[in-house]
């Protein structure tokens, strides 16, 4: 299908759309594209071949994702409006900053009645249904099925909630959600509902607590995985915000439940932390050949750290530490591409690939060491960008890149237009259409800055409330509780062209004053535009969340 002929149908199908959404689709409406959304929760760019992942003498390779890359189009510069979970699928559903749709925290329970782009294509005519991570505390809503994990969901054995009931299912939880999107798809096409469809494929990999299949076990094996330039940095370099975080590889990772060793023969005579201990009840579940695999591969590692760890530095231990975690966070990401290869595969082999967009994303990025840390919510740059590849046949020029400041706000208006469904005016992203297809100019029109909000410093990590905004060139951040000896918000300021690892903030330097004055205004600019509010007091989360 030629680009003018499927921009044609877009057309046709918007004004069938418009005029009656619920009526029965035409011939013409139902060749509107089918949507596949394969979104996994916390991956970054940084662990991604296509992305240029480096494992030292070991090879990352994710063939699924670079696929979609090779034959579609990759987003250089995609960033989100806030680098947590809940927050972020939020802001993709309802194309919305979290001030709007009000999920703001992962404390929060999202109001599933108000409007999402799920629901404005299923009034359009589209089959629409979700299977794996949702993560909302509310049930889904807008979806002609929906089969998600309880909660962040287990690694193994997950409870599942396939429209409404609740059920327990064996095996890894990446392959089983893998297994019930494709079995989605084959029921797709036995169909012979003429309708195109949503298909939302919501990993719960490579979140923490990175436990991988078996099978994946025997990867990076060869060595040390390249260390960050950045992963002894103070935490206190950039600004005094990074001294209060909870997230540093040598301090903050469990031994159990993250390292995957028994404290007690590391330290005999130390209490064993809270999540050690759940941890040793979450073991009870874990299928026995998978507990001899993991004790098959860490074993020798294991009883050489007990031996030799009293006479380490700080220094080797987080290393080693560092090693460890980032290893089972890679195998456990290579379970993700796994699926999105063979997701590909079966749109091949029923016949849908023309017909269908296909989106690799994640929930956010994430911190593979950087600054020496482990998770995100952070604006910096390794928690702020993620990873985006678009394939869609007949638009999107093979192997084409994009470095628009796309963000996952973006998705409801582009999925929208898509379909030929007139995105509602309310809608606060832009739809990255015109990049997908190409068009002169559209990687700079679609935005020359970027609004970013973070409110969970209450919750887990402890990292402080901030906002800020970024261009292409440079970024700004401000604390929205933590002020200097003036009684002013903390401010840092970046140089993104010639720092891009953010090691130098630059603000209250006189030379730099010009920049910092341009960015306070873009920001309040920025917020006036999306309403967001000045500062309110931080969200408190619900106890046990
Ligand atoms: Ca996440």
């Amino acid at each position: 299908m030629s680009i003018r002929t499927l921009a044609g149908i877009a057309l046709a199908a918007a004004t069938t759309a418009t005029a009656s959404p619920q009526a029965e689709p035409s011939a013409e409406a139902a060749r509107r594209p089918n949507i596949v959304f394969i979104m996994a929760d916390d991956h970054c760019m940084q662990a991604i071949s296509c992305y240029g992942a480096s494992a030292g003498p070991n090879v990352v390779e994710t063939p699924g994702i670079d696929r979609i890359a090779r034959e579609g189009m990759r987003f250089d510069r995609a960033s989100v409006t806030n680098a947590i979970c809940g927050p972020s699928r939020a802001t993709i559903l309802t194309g919305k900053h979290c001030h709007q749709h009000g999920f703001a925290t992962n404390g929060q329970k999202f109001d599933g009645s108000q409007q999402t782009f799920p629901k404005l294509l299923q009034q359009a005519g589209y089959r629409t249904e979700v299977v794996g991570k949702w993560h909302l505390s509310s049930p889904p809503s807008g979806f002609d099925r929906s089969e998600v994990l309880v909660g962040q969901g287990d690694y193994w054995n997950p409870l599942l909630v396939l429209d409404g009931k609740r059920s327990r299912r064996e095996g890894h939880t990446t392959d089983l959600i893998h297994q019930s999107a494709v079995e989605r798809l084959e029921a797709f096409a036995a169909d012979d509902d003429a309708r195109p469809f949503l298909l939302m494929v919501h990993h719960k990999a490579p979140h923490r607590n990175w436990m991988p299949h078996p099978r994946h076990l025997d990867l990076f094996t060869d060595g040390d995985l390249p260390v960050p330039d950045s992963f002894f940095d103070a935490p206190d370099r950039r600004s005094p915000a990074g001294a209060i975080q909870t997230m540093q590889i040598d301090r903050d990772l469990a031994w159990l439940y993250d390292l995957k060793i028994d404290p007690t023969t590391l330290y005999p005579d130390e209490e064993v932390s809270r999540l050690d201990r759940w941890m040793t009840n979450e073991l009870a579940r874990v299928p026995q050949e998978a507990l001899d695999a993991y004790a098959e591969a860490h074993g020798e590692e294991n009883a050489a750290l007990a031996a030799a760890i009293d006479a380490m530095s700080p220094r080797e231990l987080a290393l080693w530490k560092f090693q460890r975690y980032a290893k089972n966070y890679l195998r456990t990401a290579q379970g993700v591409d796994d699926s999105v290869g063979g997701i590909l595969e079966a749109l091949d082999r029923l016949d849908l690939a023309d017909d269908t967009i296909v989106v690799y994303t994640s929930d956010q990025g994430w911190y593979l060491g950087e600054q020496g840390w482990y998770d995100k919510r952070w604006m910096y740059e390794p928690s702020f960008r993620t990873p985006l590849v678009v394939r869609w046949p007949g638009v999107v020029e093979a192997g084409s890149t994009s470095d628009a400041l796309a963000q996952n706000l973006d998705f409801a208006s582009t999925f929208l237009e898509a379909a030929g469904v007139a995105p509602p005016a309310d809608l606060q992203g832009r739809s990255l259409v015109p990049v997908l297809r190409g068009e002169s100019g559209a990687d700079e029109t679609l935005r020359d800055a970027a609004y970013y909000r973070y409110e969970e410093s209450r919750g887990a990590h402890t990292v402080p409330r901030h906002e800020g905004v970024a261009t292409r060139e440079a970024k700004l951040i401000r604390y929205l509780d933590l002020l200097d000896d003036e009684g002013d918000a903390i401010l840092e300021l970046y140089r993104l062209d010639v720092d891009p690892e953010e090691r130098d903030n630059l603000a209250g330097r006189p030379e730099h004053a010009e920049l910092e004055r341009s960015m306070l205004d873009r920001l309040d600019d920025l917020r006036a535009s999306y309403q967001a509010p000045e500062n309110v007091p931080a969200p408190t989360p619900r106890p046990g969340t």
